[in-house]
Formats: structure tokens, sequence, C-alpha cells
């Protein structure tokens, strides 16, 4: 049975071997036939793997790759749902071009943290794109404010947003209201630490804009244009650089905007919800609010591969529905029954390398427990008028920084002994005097 086998096996071999120089010699184009067969042999015996040496390995380590002149790079920070939970935050997708340029679409609840894992420094996650407000669309961009200000950022915070029906359903009033919520957030940091991170600029615009430029610095163009979800005022994105094109939806139920300001674009993100069955079975919703927010609300499966079957993009992305062992098959198999293009099912910290001739889809693979990077530009001594100036530049009314007479009078006075020390330890460390403030 054994000698059987191979004599086949040898048979086999001879019998291609002869169709290789066959082939070789009647194709023409490929030279001859020792050179098939020797390039058939290299492409199944790959170079030995070196046991010292660093192989190339198919995901992305943030921090350790340069990202071409010419090239996009986009990162899922966020590819989830409304609910929070610690495998999906919600929406939220950076860009990175090779000019430099860093820009953040939506910033739904719990993406910051994983923007942070990505080890930029802050200065570069300074311009925000919101789509719509809807919290798992925004959600997090207090904690980029705050905790962008406090690691590094020292710019303002540039934040784009759509106009509404009313002027309270606008971004800015949105992005202010936020700001006065942090009031006391504020006053109980300004004077400590360089302060000048925790500005916002925000910039609002008309959501009825098709196709309206918003942005346009540095060769890139970022237009917006309506989308259907819910209530009036939610928009989505494109954004143009080096003949690259990316599109983001944000949440939106499909429409003729999107069907004709998206086609042909390189990447192509638009949400596909949760199936219906799913909603039923997993979130517990019945058939009909299932049906309403399932299909009327947001954007089926099916609907989705209807869209991408028209826009046709070099990658279509889905994402805004929870990633799980089941319902990913689902998810895929009705987009399948209407779209057979190129096609990613977004989770987070998936990545797409964006050139002219690849878009290579990977997953990064993050360090959880990042500190902040260094700053991009040099962090000052905080200013002490920042307190008494406070106020003024937030618009927000502050009666008194400092501690009252109540608070300053519970301050246990024996611990100077040993804070003393540290300021000494300071002092002879650095060669500086570092004055204890007591003193
Ligand atoms: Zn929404
Ligand atoms: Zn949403």
């Amino acid at each position: 049975m054994r000698v059987t086998k191979r004599v086949l096996a040898v048979a086999a071999i001879a019998l291609g071997a002869a169709m290789l120089y066959l082939w070789g010699h009647f194709d023409g184009r490929n030279g001859t036939a020792p050179d098939l067969v020797q390039e058939a042999v290299a492409a199944e015996t790959p170079a030995k793997p070196s046991p010292t040496k660093a192989r190339e390995r198919d995901v992305y380590y943030p921090n350790s790759e340069d990202l071409g002149r010419d090239e996009m790079r986009v990162i899922a920070c966020g590819t989830g749902m409304p609910t929070t939970r610690a495998a999906q935050a919600a929406a939220c997708f950076l860009v990175e071009l090779g000019n430099g340029d860093k820009f953040i679409f939506d910033i739904g609840s719990g993406s910051a943290e994983r923007l942070s894992s990505l080890q930029i420094p802050y200065d570069y996650l300074d311009k925000v794109f919101i789509g719509h407000l809807h919290g798992d669309h925004f959600g997090s961009l207090g904690e980029l404010f705050i905790g962008g200000g406090i690691m590094g950022r020292h710019n303002p915070l540039r934040v784009w947003g759509p106009s509404g029906p009313t002027k309270e359903l606008g971004t800015a009033y949105a992005i202010e209201s936020m700001r006065r919520m942090y009031t006391w957030d504020l006053a109980g940091r300004a004077g400590m630490i360089d302060f000048r991170g925790f500005r916002i600029e925000i910039n609002e615009f008309d959501y009825k804009g098709e196709n309206a430029i918003i942005y346009e610095e540095n060769g890139v163009t970022i237009r917006s244009f309506p989308a259907v979800h819910a209530i009036d005022g939610p928009v989505s994105f494109s954004l143009e650089w080096n003949d690259l094109k990316f599109v983001f939806s944000s949440d939106s139920y499909p429409n003729k905007w999107f069907i004709e300001y998206a086609r042909d674009a390189d990447l192509v993100v638009h949400e596909c919800f949760i199936a219906v069955p799913s909603l039923v079975q997993k979130m517990k919703f019945t058939p009909e609010s299932a049906l309403t927010v399932g299909t009327q609300i947001h954007t089926a499966p099916e609907a989705f591969g209807k869209i991408m079957a028209e826009v046709k993009p070099r990658m279509a992305v889905a994402y805004h529905f929870f990633k799980d062992f089941d319902t990913t098959a689902e998810v895929h198999d009705r987009i399948r029954t209407v779209y057979d293009g190129p096609l990613s099912l977004a989770e987070d910290f998936m990545v797409w390398n964006v050139t002219k001739d690849d878009i290579r889809v990977r997953m990064a693979v993050v360090e959880e427990a990042t500190w902040a990077p260094p700053p991009a530009t040099e962090t000052k001594n905080p200013n002490p008028d920042d307190r008494s100036t406070f106020s003024k530049n937030s618009g927000v009314p502050v009666e008194a920084i400092g501690y009252s007479d109540f608070i300053e009078g519970g301050v246990w006075d024996e611990v100077d002994e040993v804070l003393r020390g540290v300021y000494k330890e300071a002092s002879e460390k650095l060669g500086q005097e570092f004055k204890y403030p007591k003193d």
C-alpha cells in the first residue's frame, strides 16, 4: 500500500513537471520550464525564519510602524452600541494621514481609552468630528478633553459637529453644556498644571449642507452631508486627501446623500445594526420595537449590503453591532445576500492601511497599561493667574477658587515634616531650590 502511494506520488510529480515544461514552452510568457519549477518551489518553501531576528507579523503594534507619506491608516477605536461593554467601546474611528494629520470621527462612550492605547501624543489628537449627538457617538469627548489636557495636549481641543432643528439640539449647545458640567473639574485644576489644553474650539456647521466643505487645511478636505437618523441633525462625513477617500456614516438609515457622496470611495464605514432576531433574543426587545429600531432607525445588515452594492467601495466596513461568536455569522450572512464585495466586520482595534495599491486589514495588539506618550510640545509650569482668570476665560461664574477658612482649618500640619523631605529631595536631585509652600 505504502509502495503504491509512493509510486503514485512520483508519477504525479513527473506529470506535474512535464506539464510545467510544456506550459513554459507553449505559453511563451514565462521563460523556461526550469525557471517555473524553481519559482514554484521557492513559493512553497519560504526562507527559513531566523531564531534571533524579528519576523514579519500579521498584527499592528501601535507606535512601532512608520506611516508612509502616501498612506492612510484607519483604526477602529469603538464599534459597539449604546450599552457599554468591556469588549467594545461605542463609535469611534481614528484616521491618520501620511502628512501627519489625525482626525477622530465620533468619540463614543469608552473610546477615549482605546485612543490612549495607541500611544499618540495628545496634541495630535485635537480634531474631533461628531456625526450626531447620541451618547454612543460623543460620550467619551469629556474624557479626551480632560484626560488629554492633563496628559500633554497644549492645543485647544477642536470639535466639529452639526447644527440641529433648534439651538438646543445643536453641537455648540451640547459642548458648551459639557464644559459647564466640568466647571468644578476645571476650577479644581486651574493654576496647578499647564492649563493651555483645557480650551475647546467649537465649529458648528449646517446639518443640511449637502457635500458641504466643513474643513480644508493642509491638503485635507472634509465634507458633511445629511444623515437620516432619529430626528433632524445627524450627518455623515467624507475625508479626501492625496487621492484617497474615507467615508463615515455615523448613524443613518439608508439615504440618497450617502449613495451619491460615498460612491467609489476607498474605505467606507457605515453603521450596520444587529439583526432583528438578535434584538429580540439578546436585548429582549419586543418584535415590534426590534423591527422599528433594527430596520427603520438604523441600517439592517441587508440594507447595509444594499448600500455597499451600490456605492462599491474598495473596502466596506460594517460597525455598530455587538460582534460575538453567535452574532457575527448572522450579520455576515445577511449582508452577503445582497453584497459580495470586499468587507470588514469591524471590531475594536481593527486597522486598515490604505494606499492606492492596497488595503491591508489587521488587528492592533495594544498595551492596556499605557502612560501618556511624550507631549508634542513642551509642558510649561502652572500659571497662578489661571486660577483668577478661570471664570473669565470659561464664561462660567466661579465665586472663589481655593479653600475656605473652614476647609483650610482641617489641614493636618503634622504631615509637613515628611512632605518637606520630598521638596528637599527634589531640590537636591535637580540642583534647584523648591520652596515648601508653608515656609
Ligand atoms: Zn445614533
Ligand atoms: Zn449609534
